[in-house]
């Protein structure tokens, strides 16, 4: 390590999302190098064998690594406090790839029952499908994350706050219950970003994020990332290189810009969010709430112990069911009318509908979705404007 990184090292988040893992080259400049280049020239036959086996350090094709990736995972590494983080092209995969080098036929996963569709998609249709089964608990239960351990698990996985309904675990009790039992904790950071929570300093093993949220923060890029030890990320780096879902150049200086912006932004985000939540709490035609900075959440004082802000994502029920979620959704002339979020662009959503679409009825009832839900994720407009939009759509119902 050089002095100036040891140096970005001792410095505060907000510091490291602006200054971390940049290194310039020849030309002095000042903002982050973009290398579109997808391999790398030798002076000789001689630097290229000795740089092709490990010999001597450097890069070969951007399959492995690319100057302006690892300047973004560089970054992310520290601002979630772990040695290491790796590029990936989505979310998905950096949840593919933590599961790939990590797990093998036979073993186990336990994870959170509200995760992400596409999460629980890949647990039960194709890790299972290679012999890795899922049992699926409550995320606040800390007994049933226990119970659900068999000899054979692996991994712990799971997000907080839990999308759409806020549900808060205890990042430090879950984690302390693998690791007693050698299992893997891993969190899905990406509603909050290291800028309001940071799991690895809680105890978790690894987080992984989907960039293409919070990260990009304005709706451009697709990317992931983990990030967690030395010996996980080499792991999980091996899987990669050889798979091949790395993170594009382009999409990583993307990041790597967002990043810079990360903190300002979920503040902003925050407090538009706050504000909205509790103005719905007091709305005659709104039934109920889910936002974790509301002091009527059942888990206020854990998400306000473990997290630095609660985050742009607000959910709450209307009197009338689908019907008039649906008629305030239509109503509304600013909001954009879909399942994203992270963006600077609020947006609104009919979980019931839409990312809990395919469950049963059933299913549905179980997860707590209930038809008069709506999410909206509170972009960076005027939060007077968002309010007048949800207002009209509120007139509607
Ligand atoms: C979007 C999302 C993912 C998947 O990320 P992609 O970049 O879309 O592959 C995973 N987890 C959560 C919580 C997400 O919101």
């Amino acid at each position: 390590m050089t002095d100036k990184e040891d140096f970005i090292r001792h410095t505060g988040t907000d510091t490291r999302a602006v200054r971390g893992g940049q290194r310039r080259t020849m030309e002095r400049e000042h903002s982050e190098a973009l290398f579109l280049t997808s391999s790398y020239v030798f002076e000789s036959a001689a630097d290229m064998a000795a740089t092709f086996s490990g010999e001597v350090e450097g890069n070969v094709y951007s399959r492995y690594t690319n100057p302006t990736v690892r300047n973004f995972e560089e970054r992310l590494a520290l601002m979630e406090g772990g040695d290491a983080a790796v590029a990936t092209s989505s979310g998905m995969a950096a949840i593919l790839s933590v599961c790939m080098s990590l797990l093998q036929a036979g073993e186990h996963i336990v994870a959170s029952r509200s995760i992400f569709g596409s999460t629980t998609n890949l647990f039960t249709k194709y890790l299972e499908k290679f012999g890795v089964p899922v049992t699926f608990v409550a995320l606040t239960d800390l007994s049933a994350w226990e119970a659900a351990i068999q000899p054979n698990t692996k991994l712990f996985f799971l997000e907080s706050p839990s999308n759409p309904l806020a549900e808060v675990a205890d990042i430090s009790a879950v984690s302390a219950v693998a690791r007693q039992h050698g299992i893997v904790s891993v969190v899905d950071n990406c509603f909050c970003t290291p800028a309001l929570q940071k799991p690895l300093a809680l105890g978790a093993d690894l987080v992984v994020h989907s960039a293409t949220k919070y990260i990009d923060g304005q709706g451009r890029a697709m990317g992931g990332a983990v990030v967690g030890s030395f010996a996980h990320i080499a792991d999980i780096v091996g899987f990669l290189r050889t798979a091949g879902p790395t993170m594009s150049p382009f999409n990583a200086w993307v990041f790597l810009k967002g990043l810079e912006t990360l903190s300002l932004r979920m503040r902003a985000h925050s407090s538009s969010a706050q504000y909205l939540a509790e103005w719905l709490e007091q709305h005659p035609k709104v039934e109920r709430v889910y936002y974790t900075g509301l002091k009527s959440h059942p888990q206020h004082k854990l998400a306000a112990q473990q997290m630095r802000g609660f985050g742009g994502v607000v959910g709450f029920e209307v009197t009338g069911g689908q019907d008039a979620a649906w008629r305030l959704i239509d109503a509304t002339q600013l909001l954009s009318i879909t399942a994203n979020l992270g963006d600077a662009k609020t947006t609104i959503t009919h979980p019931a509908t839409t990312t809990h679409g395919k469950l049963s009825d059933q299913q549905r009832d179980d997860a707590g979705i209930k038809p008069g839900l709506v999410r909206i994720a509170v972009g960076l407009e005027d939060v007077d404007d968002i309010q007048a939009d949800l207002i009209r759509g509120l007139e509607a119902v």
